[in-house]
C-alpha cells in the first residue's frame, strides 16, 4: 500500500480506494496478515496511521477532536483530555464519546490515543504531596483514556529535580505499580529529549523503568522522534541502529506509538524544540523513513509539529498537519 501512495496520495480517488481498502483490511484475520507480510516482503498491505495533535475543546468535545483529524485527511489522531498544563477536566459524560465514535467509524478511524498532562511528575521525590496527586491524577487519566475508548495513554516518565536518577526512577516505579494494579489501559512512557533533570532520555532508562514495575505488561513506548534525536539517536542517518538498540533493551513490540516531528537542534544537544516536518536537522527523507518503517507497520504515527503561520492573514497560526501528513504519506 505505501508505496502505491508514493505515486497518488493527492489524488482523492486513491484516497477513497485507501479507505475502501482499509475496511476490507479489517476483516482480514490477524494470522492471515502476518502470512502476507512473511511472503509478500515487509511492506505489503501495510497501512498507515498518520494523524496529529488535536484539540479537544467546545460542547463537542471528543467529536470536535474527530472532525479536526478528518479535516487534516487523518487515519488517527492524539489528545489531552484537557489543558495540558493544569488538571481541571470535564466530566466523562460531557466529553460526547459515542458521538465522536459514530463519526470515527463513518470516517475509517479505529483508534486515537491519549496524552497525560505534562504537569503530572512521578518522578518528584521532594514533595510526598505533590507526588500523591500526581498518582491520583494519572490513575483518573486511565480511566477518561478507557471511557473514551481508547487504549493508550502516553506519559512523560518525569524529572528527578535535583534527586538523582535513580531516586527518580524508584518514584516512577513506585508511582506506575499504584495505578497499573488494575490499570484497563496501556501507559506508554515517551522517550525524552534529556532538558533539565527529565528521566527516559535513553532506552537504559525507561528498560530500567520496566524492571521495577510490576505490572510491566501494561507498559508501552512512545518514541518521540525529536526527543530521540535530541537525546542523542541517530534518527538522521541510522534509524535501523536505533530500532535495534530499542528492540535489545526493551523490545520492539513494546513500541505502541510514534511521535513525527523534526528537531530545532542537532542531535545530542538535549533540547526538545520541534520542528515542522522537513524544515529541522532530520529532514524529511529520514522522518518517512521512520514513518513507513515496517518494523512498526501498525502504530499511530502522531504529529506535533508547531503551528504555521497563515498565507491569508500572517498574524495568524494555523495547522500545519493536513499538509504535513500528505508529505509523510
Ligand atoms: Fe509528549
Ligand atoms: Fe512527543
Ligand atoms: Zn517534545
Amino acid at each position: 500500500m505505501t508505496y502505491v501512495s508514493y505515486i497518488y496520495d493527492s489524488h482523492s480517488i486513491f484516497r477513497q480506494f485507501q479507505l475502501n481498502m482499509k475496511i476490507f483490511y479489517t476483516f482480514i484475520p490477524e494470522w492471515y496478515k502476518i502470512n502476507i507480510r512473511k511472503n509478500y516482503g515487509k511492506e505489503y498491505l501495510i497501512m498507515l496511521k498518520l494523524g496529529s495533535h488535536v484539540s479537544m475543546s467546545g460542547k463537542e468535545m471528543l467529536l470536535a477532536s474527530a472532525k479536526e483529524a478528518v479535516s487534516y485527511d487523518a487515519d488517527t489522531f492524539m489528545v489531552y483530555t484537557g489543558a495540558p498544563q493544569n488538571t481541571k477536566r470535564k466530566e466523562i459524560s460531557a466529553l460526547q464519546i459515542e458521538p465522536a465514535w459514530e463519526y470515527m467509524k463513518a470516517h475509517q478511524i479505529q483508534e486515537f490515543v491519549v496524552h497525560a498532562p505534562y504537569i503530572i511528575n512521578l518522578a518528584n521525590s521532594v514533595n510526598p504531596e505533590t507526588w500523591q496527586l500526581a498518582v491520583e491524577f494519572l490513575a483518573l487519566e486511565i480511566e477518561r483514556t478507557k471511557a473514551m475508548g481508547s487504549q493508550i495513554l502516553i506519559l512523560h516518565p518525569g524529572s528527578h529535580v535535583g534527586a538523582g536518577v535513580k531516586t527518580g526512577i524508584d518514584r516512577i516505579a513506585q508511582g506506575l505499580n499504584e495505578v497499573l494494579q488494575d490499570s484497563s489501559c496501556f501507559i506508554a512512557l515517551e522517550t525524552m529529549a534529556g532538558k533539565g533533570s527529565e528521566i527516559g532520555r535513553s532506552f537504559e532508562e525507561l528498560a530500567e523503568i520496566y524492571d521495577r514495575v510490576n505490572h510491566n505488561e501494561k507498559l508501552r513506548v512512545c518514541l518521540d522522534l525529536c526527543h530521540l534525536n535530541d537525546a542523542g539517536y541517530d534518527v538522521k542517518n541510522d534509524f535501523d541502529s536505533v530500532i535495534d538498540r530499542f528492540d535489545k533493551l526493551i523490545g520492539k513490540e513494546n513500541a505502541a506509538v510514534m511521535h513525527v516531528n523534526d528537531s530545532k537542534n542537532e542531535c545530542g544537544t538535549g533540547k526538545d524544540r520541534h520542528a515542522n516536518i522537513g524544515q529541522g536537522t532530520i529532514g524529511l527523507p529520514a522522518l518517512r523513513y521512520a514513518v513507513h518503517h515496517p518494523a512498526f507497520p501498525d502504530l499511530p504515527k502522531i504529529l506535533e509539529t508547531p503551528y504555521i503561520p497563515s498565507d491569508k492573514d500572517p498574524e495568524k497560526k494555523v495547522a500545519p498537519y493536513k499538509e504535513e501528513i500528505r508529505l509523510l504519506r
